[in-house]
């Protein structure tokens, strides 16, 4: 077919690369898979991001006095929120390029007041993060992950559940031959949110002393956590501790092609935009990367995308690049800016052919989605990326050779999502979704098409670099 009479076709990625950029895709992914089994939580991803970015040569931004081509920066908020940015060639007023991307993933936390017993168990009471189907939670081997800070201050750092010889945390399920009623039940119903209580320990404490009462096993995990962690019962109280599936990453199918692990929503989007960071070379504008928070919740609190850390760090690359500060020179530079919203998109599923539109759908191996709008019911919700922007898009990965496609998520009318595009659009910044087709997405276990994460991070690169 001439080059002129084209139409869209989204075209498998295998079939459009060439064999030395396969071997790249693998390389790729098995360093990006090692980093998504290692950081399961935004603190844990946010110091591994950390650590690539000091290798690299990039300075905390309170560090330097004055920003110049070429310098590199980072700052960080709450240990949970990360902005790195290379200054570029153009002046910064003629905009920054930025690819934000969210670090959260769907998972269970605990209760403010997790612990108990009952009927000779030990539990941790828990409250979901995200949309998640709590059927998918129960009988997996789940790990614990997160902090306690004491009262002084003191942060003990806990990793339970991913070592060959760690003990893992349970959820249960009745089993079939005493679940005739919740057979009959919806299955958003069958397993309630009261009822994924994550199983602790077992063992009571073989002691006399009336002071620690009736619940023997509650007081002997009071003891573990005194002994092992040098923690006690309140001290759960301020803790950021995360209920993850205790899975690692594996690759999928004869081929290898696919790569299965917990947290591609939307850590995928968030190794790739830091990769693509890295790698960028002195840019044309100053190239940003975002990493956010509580996406999954909304973008809301200190962490998420709608707070102020994002405008801030801007006015603080703004205060060091013109050496001196004005209001103005924010907004004109945030209004000048374009971003790509690295986030993932539903990958076609054959099993359930009925809720996708074919034509309109991201699909496995067909390259990095360019989702132009999100929503609900007639666009709702969505921060609709303009036909100018589309188009400045397309030829920018067309020119560099990126495979690309453009789907919705789902049929009309069948649901739908939002992403962070909308509080960057708030800027009044050019913005579109772009990201990896996923399966079984906000499930304990996701699946990615490497070829698919390979164009997405190339998508980003250009991006940045252009
Ligand atoms: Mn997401
Ligand atoms: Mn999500």
């Amino acid at each position: 077919m001439s080059k002129t009479d084209k139409s869209y076709e989204a075209k498998n990625a295998w079939l459009e690369m060439e064999d030395v950029e396969k071997e790249e895709v693998f390389k790729f992914n098995k360093e990006y898979g090692t980093f998504l089994e290692e950081n399961k939580t935004e603190r844990e991803f946010t110091s591994g991001s950390v650590e690539m970015l000091e290798q690299e040569g990039f300075k905390r931004i309170d560090e330097v006095d004055s920003l110049q081509a070429g310098d590199k920066v980072f700052a960080v908020n709450r240990d949970r929120q990360l902005i790195a940015a290379v200054i570029g060639e153009k002046d910064l007023k003629e905009g920054l390029r930025i690819v934000a991307a969210h670090m959260d993933s769907p998972r269970i936390d605990l209760k403010p007041n997790p612990l108990y017993e009952d009927g000779g168990l030990a539990y941790f009471g828990t409250h979901y993060y995200g949309g998640i189907k709590k059927f998918q939670w129960v009988t997996i081997p789940l790990a614990l992950r997160g902090l306690v800070i004491k009262e002084d201050g003191t942060k003990i750092e806990i990793s339970i559940g991913e070592k060959e010889d760690d003990p893992v945390f349970y959820i249960s399920d009745i089993l079939p031959h005493l679940g005739k009623k919740q057979r009959e039940k919806k299955m958003s119903e069958a397993i309630n949110a009261q009822h994924l209580n994550l199983i602790v320990g077992s063992i009571p404490l073989d002691d006399e002393d009336e002071e620690n009462g009736n619940d023997k096993i509650k007081s002997a995990v009071i003891k573990h956590l005194e002994n092992e962690y040098d923690i006690n019962g309140e001290d759960l109280v301020s803790a950021d501790l995360q209920i993850v599936p205790a899975a690692g990453v594996r690759d999928v199918g004869f081929d290898r092609a696919l790569l299965g692990g917990y947290g591609h929503d939307d850590r995928v989007c968030s190794y790739t935009g830091l990769k693509a960071l890295l790698d960028t070379n002195q840019p044309e504008y100053t190239a940003v990367t975002v990493l956010v928070d509580k996406e999954e919740i909304g973008s809301m609190g200190t962490t998420g995308m709608q707070s102020r850390f994002f405008e801030n760090v801007v006015a603080k690359i703004t205060s060091k690049y013109y050496k001196d500060y004005s209001e103005l020179d924010l907004r004109e530079i945030l209004e000048k800016s374009s971003s790509l919203s690295g986030d993932v998109n539903a990958a076609y599923d054959s099993n359930f052919s009925e809720v996708f539109d074919k034509r309109n759908a991201a699909f496995i191996n067909k390259g990095v989605v360019l989702t132009k709008y999100t929503g609900a019911r007639g666009k709702a919700g969505s921060s609709e990326a303009t036909a100018e922007f589309m188009a400045q898009v397309r030829s920018l990965l067309n020119k560099a050779g990126v495979i690309w496609q453009v789907a919705e998520l789902g049929k009309v009318d069948e649901g739908g999502g939002g992403t962070i595009a909308q509080f960057l659009a708030n800027y009044n910044m050019d913005v579109v979704d772009a990201g990896p087709a996923v399966l079984a997405m906000h499930s304990p276990y996701e699946v990615v098409g490497k070829i698919d994460v390979y164009n997405t991070y190339l998508a980003y690169l250009t991006f940045l670099e252009n």
